[in-house]
């Protein structure tokens, strides 16, 4: 396709002149793997289609939101009603409240949340709510993991344990980032030792219970219980961002994966958003009625939202959680991402490309490395170069992946075993030409 007939090109060159870098969040620019961002023209369940009519099997599902599938006809019917009665009102509605007591209802760690509209938010807000509730300033996060981009979490680590972060975006002073500290992740040693040092002045610990920001690396069982431990002795707020795995992982969300193998576990707060919207702007953070009370109007900390708990959006949100609990869903979820990822490591073996793989329920990563990394610079020994021409191998053939190795898959109730039998055909001819690479 020439530069004349790619709606695509078109599209993105007209994009550029108004929008910078021609795209609203960074990593669809496929500044990573090069090429033109495909324009995405609608979506129908597994698929979406182009500025130019070409069909990809989506695996990327909004970034993890849309676990039934595009157009969901429950979810599209709800979302018609809601739209009728409302776009927004700004004054508490029952669908809010019926959102809260459903979220609560399978995520027992919660006796209170509030509803924001994005992730970024909701990590924003916990932050100063572990801050306030706690009295403390300082706050522990782990390289590899992101939780959206307030400017206290925007950092990376500093040159030893006694320093704190550095700023990784420009317009992040200092002073605002010198109470967080950047821990490589699933050290247990170092944990230790960042609380021995600095236990009591800390507010919070947040980590990814499984970091898809870094592909798919699972927090060691030993380690997420250390996070537990420490943070109880310390009086520091354990808190998961389930942004991403929250149910897309279980219906219980990861903290019931981890609550398995650690008898009783259960974080002091958490951070939800993707799934809960099911594809609108949503998410929530929320904890124990103790730590939730202090904040406004209860409590001394601030926090607020236009279009917090926007009736639309909890419309969307509630009928994609009606779907998700019916018995059996997860169950299917994770077998067909089992089937994938299996798929794709038995095509590598063949073709002799090194490839490691992992999933839990509907959320999958694979690596170009011959074991699963435990934390980030493991993650970023893949290889560009190859990483980028299975991207491309694979875009070619009309699957859709996430244009960036340190990003997770995901796969919805909408796969059906042909989709993923197909993408396995797929990949199994790039890895072909990857072997001679
Ligand atoms: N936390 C995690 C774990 C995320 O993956 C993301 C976004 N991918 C966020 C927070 C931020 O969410 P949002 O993009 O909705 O602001």
């Amino acid at each position: 396709m020439t530069t004349a007939t790619d709606k695509n090109q078109q599209l993105f060159e007209r994009a550029l002149k108004v929008i910078p870098g021609g795209v609203n969040s960074p990593v669809r620019a496929f500044k990573a793997v090069g090429g033109t961002p495909r324009f995405v023209q609608r979506a129908q369940g597994a698929y979406f289609w182009d500025a130019n009519g070409q069909r990809y099997t989506d695996y990327i599902g909004s970034w993890g939101p849309m676990i039934l599938g595009h157009g969901h006809p429950a979810v599209v019917d709800a979302v018609q009603k809601a739209l009728l009665e409302g776009f927004s009102f700004g004054a508490p509605t029952e669908r809010e409240v019926e959102l809260a007591e459903e979220i609560l209802s399978l995520v027992p760690s919660m006796e209170m949340l509030r509803l924001v509209s994005s992730g970024t938010e909701a990590a924003m807000s916990t932050i100063r709510l572990a801050r306030g509730a706690t009295g403390r300033n300082k706050i522990i996060k782990f390289e590899g993991c992101y939780h959206g981009h307030a400017d206290a979490l925007l950092v990376k680590a500093g040159s030893g344990l006694a320093t704190f972060g550095s700023a990784t975006s420009a317009g992040v002073p200092p002073e605002v980032v010198q109470h967080t500290l950047v821990l490589e992740y699933n050290h247990i040693a170092q944990l230790e030792e960042a609380f021995a040092l600095h236990g009591k002045d800390i507010a919070c610990l947040m980590i990814e219970p499984i970091a898809g920001n870094m592909n798919f690396v699972r927090a060691s069982v030993p380690f997420m219980q250390r996070c537990r431990e420490l943070c109880t002795q310390y009086g520091a707020l354990l808190v998961l961002d389930e942004v991403m795995t929250g149910f897309r992982v279980a219906l219980g969300s990861a903290q019931s994966v981890y609550a398995k193998a650690i008898p009783g576990f259960a974080p002091d707060m958490t951070v939800l958003g993707k799934v809960i919207g099911g594809g609108m702007p949503l998410a929530a953070f929320g904890g124990s009625r103790a730590v939730m009370e202090h904040l406004a109007p209860m409590g001394a900390v601030y926090q607020a939202g236009t279009l917090s708990g926007n009736p639309v959006a909890t419309a969307c949100g509630l009928a994609t959680l009606r779907e998700i609990r019916k018995p059996g869903f997860y169950e299917a979820l994770a077998q067909s991402t089992q089937s994938l990822v299996s798929g794709l490591q038995a095509a590598a073996d063949a073709e002799g490309v090194a490839f490691c793989s992992d999933s839990e329920g509907g959320m999958f990563g694979f690596f170009l490395l011959d074991q699963l990394p435990q934390n980030y610079p493991q993650v970023m020994k893949t290889s560009s170069p190859r990483f980028n021409q299975l991207f491309h191998g694979l875009l070619d053939r009309g699957v859709y992946i996430a244009p960036a190795l340190y990003e997770a898959g995901f796969v919805s109730s909408a796969h059906t075993a042909e989709d993923i039998a197909a993408t396995i055909e797929a990949a199994r001819a790039v890895f072909k030409e990857l072997s001679k690479a």
